[in-house]
């Protein structure tokens, strides 16, 4: 079955306002699920306006990241109060949160993204970490959610880090599916490559004016917002899982079992792990253009403020073995890393990381 799209996407400005009679048609008293405080006042606004369309609420928060902890809770939550949908407010793992619980609930979902820092919103797919952030395993959810609200005003209250954070994520498509799957001879997955290759050309059009000039007016911006949340989640859709990841997100999900005390974004740990997977395909699967396009993303990276090492997310490699634990998780059987069309040992990404991490790239 493929699970290409949300049923339906509102978008632009007034796009939370335009949603609203077609949420009060599918739901009576749903799950509102948040996190932060920072997102907290456009919440209470969410909630009003429900309440305005009869809509009654039951208001919860994430206390951790998307782990079982939070969701056996508001599991527990939502079945008390009869809820009939969840409505899912904020960042990426509020996102996935709200849609696991619907998943597991069997009843709608509808994301409404806070920030553009990735495409959660809009796929059926889920990830749950640990209370203390570490990645633990991916989830596939049985649809994408009823109804995406896409709401510039909304995505323009988030930090500009979080698009930055959005944009490394997205490139990612191209690099993990093109690698992945340049070999299928399926005319979608083919087509989802290509699509992944216009979107990294339009990131790299418009990313810096979209930071430089933030604002719901600038069209670079729009775009940008749009290639993070959207694009990005229609080629996982319509290329399926060998389209979506390979080793920049299993690398992510192995620093992420290191809990630094910096706390970096899922695109800010993907985006490093871009780099070390094109540094792996030069060494490994000799890939002459992989330099290249190490030193042409580091200068992009840098341009948006984005880590570009593992240094850069407050990790010190040679502390605490925290070489060999990347690499031994990276490796593990059912990583994303064994996608790549050529083997890798942990002795690998050893090798590559300690050359990448030690290698003052010249720009
Ligand atoms: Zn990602």
């Amino acid at each position: 079955m493929y699970l290409i799209s949300p049923k339906r996407v509102f978008k632009g400005n007034k796009a939370w306002d335009k949603a609203l009679p077609e949420i009060s048609k599918l739901t009576k008293s749903p799950l509102i699920v948040g996190r932060s405080s920072a997102t907290y006042p456009l919440r209470q606004k969410i909630i009003q306006d429900l309440n305005l369309f009869k809509i009654k609420t039951i208001n919860e928060s994430l206390h951790f990241d998307c782990c079982e902890e939070d969701l056996n809770r508001l599991y527990e939550i939502s079945s008390r109060n009869n809820c009939d949908a969840i409505i899912a407010a904020g960042g990426g793992k509020v996102l996935d949160a709200g849609k696991i619980l619907a998943h597991q609930l069997s009843i709608p979902c509808i994301t409404i993204p806070l920030s553009a820092s990735t495409c959660a919103g809009w796929t059926a797919l889920g990830n749950i970490y640990s209370k203390q952030g570490q990645f633990i395993k991916d989830i596939n959810l049985s649809s994408c959610p009823d109804i995406l609200v896409f709401d510039y005003s909304f995505i323009k209250t988030a930090p500009t880090n979080t698009l930055a954070s959005g944009i490394a994520d997205s490139l990612a498509k191209w690099y993990e599916s093109s690698i992945t799957s340049s070999s299928s001879r399926d005319g979608l997955v083919q087509q989802a490559i290509q699509i992944s290759r216009v979107l990294r050309d339009q990131l790299f059009l418009d990313s810096e004016e979209a930071l430089t000039e933030y604002s719901v007016e600038n069209v670079a911006w729009r775009n940008v917002i749009e290639c993070n949340s959207l694009t990005a989640g229609l080629i996982g859709g319509i290329g399926g899982a060998k389209c979506r990841t390979a080793a920049a997100h299993a690398i992510h999900n192995a620093i992420t079992q290191l809990q630094p005390k910096k706390k970096s974004l899922h695109g800010e740990i993907v985006g490093v792990g871009i780099l070390i997977q094109l540094k792996l395909e030069e060494l490994k699967n000799d890939n002459k253009l992989a330099d290249q396009s190490i030193k042409q993303l580091v200068k992009f990276m840098k341009k948006l403020d984005l880590p570009t090492t593992i240094g850069d997310l407050g990790i010190d490699i040679f502390d605490n073995n925290n070489l060999e634990k990347i690499a031994y998780f990276t490796c593990r059987k059912e990583s994303e890393i064994h996608f790549l069309p050529f083997s890798v040992n942990p002795e690998d990404i050893v090798k590559t990381i300690s050359i990448f991490e030690g290698q003052k790239i010249a720009l």
